[in-house]
């Protein structure tokens, strides 16, 4: 059995203990300590690193009596070692554990939304809600409170409380197993049963600050950070914001603006484009036609146009009368289409000649396309095209 440092000073960062066991786990060496300061992965909160002797510790983890420490080197048994907590992390796991009581209670407060589950990870912190359709207001209504209750800086403490006392405290959730159990109150906030570590005082959460909801069912995820995560979200979200003033070269209050001007800018010259691009397609079409001449073959590239101005282009020569009509585009399409009042296959013609340059397509008698391996592989199968749309025995009505 594991004497459990931790529970006794959630600050204590190194202490000195003597290996008790040793054994693999996951095919690297562990051991097991007569004390030790490392929590364990538990309730919710990820297990702290660190060293022992100057080994590093990989992972901590319970067995129920002892606490493994999986280790990149082993240790002897017997050894008397020196363990140093990775201090960062676990002040990051309890400012953001303590940060998550006090926001699932200001929840209840709030919007009478309780916590059903919590997650806390080295990069996210979430609880699932039992209910949907939580305001924003009220999202920002318990948002508040929470960080009033930081400002109060009211103490959190945690003790063991017997099977028979249990009933009598008013506890946030029923537990799931029966006691005794570990308790944590902030203050006169917040009681729950709870077996993770905690700051000493709200104040020591930092801000709390709710990122965004996503609905999951019957249930809602609060995605939120707490304290120097808080802090870091702000930093990188204000960079941001800065550098989009300056390359808006506006100031930040002005952002908005600036971006609806770029958007109206946008939005009137793709109309202008589109414009262009038919005015484009009409000519083209006029000019191909005219080359072709009553009952020839309509034919041109365009390696930068796309699928749909291709198309109108055929649609355009389609309404002449006597053509057969083959062109290629961007991304290396095929096109094959013919007049109403020509027989020809362009579905059956179109498949054979990109068959023959291992492209894929197809389509109906008057109107195919497909797209060829590489644009030199479709100018191949515009000839071929343009061979079988010229053969003089095909009929002109
Ligand atoms: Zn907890």
């Amino acid at each position: 059995m594991t004497e459990r440092l931790y529970y006794s000073d959630p600050y204590l960062t190194t202490f000195d203990a003597q290996v008790i066991a040793a054994r693999l786990l996951e095919g690297q060496p562990a051991v097991a300590l007569d004390r030790t300061a490392f929590y364990p992965t538990g309730g919710g909160q990820p297990h702290d690193t660190g060293t022992l002797n100057g080994v590093p510790v990989l992972e901590t983890t319970s067995d129920g009596d002892a606490i493994w420490h999986r280790l990149a080197a082993p240790l002897p048994p017997g050894a008397a070692v020196h363990g140093q907590v990775d201090w960062a992390r676990r002040r990051d796991h309890m400012q953001n554990h303590s940060g998550q009581h006090i926001l699932s209670q200001a929840l209840i407060v709030t919007a009478g939304a309780l916590t059903v589950a919590w997650r806390l990870s080295d990069h996210s912190l979430t609880i699932d809600l039992n209910q949907t359709g939580l305001s924003d207001g009220q999202l920002a209504s318990a948002e508040g409170l929470a960080n009033q209750v930081v400002q109060q800086d009211q103490p959190i403490s945690a003790r063991f409380v017997s099977a028979a006392e249990l009933p009598t405290l008013a506890l946030r959730k029923q537990p799931d197993v029966e006691g005794p159990l570990r308790v944590v109150e902030i203050g006169d906030f917040d009681r729950v049963a709870c077996g993770g570590l905690h700051v000493a005082s709200t104040a020591r959460v930092g801000l709390i600050k709710v990122l965004r909801a996503e609905r999951r069912g019957p249930e809602t995820r609060l995605h939120f950070v707490c304290g120097q995560r808080a802090l870091a979200d702000y930093e990188r979200k204000h960079e941001l914001v800065r550098s989009l003033a300056g390359r808006f070269t506006c100031g930040e209050e002005e952002l908005p603006q600036a971006v609806e001007r770029l958007q109206a800018l946008a939005d009137s010259n793709f109309k202008a484009l589109r414009a262009a691009q038919a005015e484009l397609v009409t000519a083209e079409a006029a000019r191909l036609a005219a080359l072709a001449g009553p009952g020839g073959l309509a034919t041109g590239v365009y390696p930068t146009w796309e699928a749909e101005q291709l198309k109108q282009l055929a649609m355009a020569l389609r309404g002449q009368p006597g053509l057969i009509i083959a062109l290629a585009g961007g991304a290396n399409q095929v096109l094959a289409a013919r007049s109403a009042d020509v027989s020809f296959d362009a579905g059956q013609a179109l498949r054979g000649a990109l068959a023959a340059v291992g492209g894929r397509g197809g389509g109906r008698p008057d109107f195919a396309q497909g797209a060829a391996p590489s644009w030199q592989a479709a100018c191949q199968a515009l000839d071929v095209l343009a061979r079988s749309g010229d053969r003089p025995e095909r009929a002109v009505a």
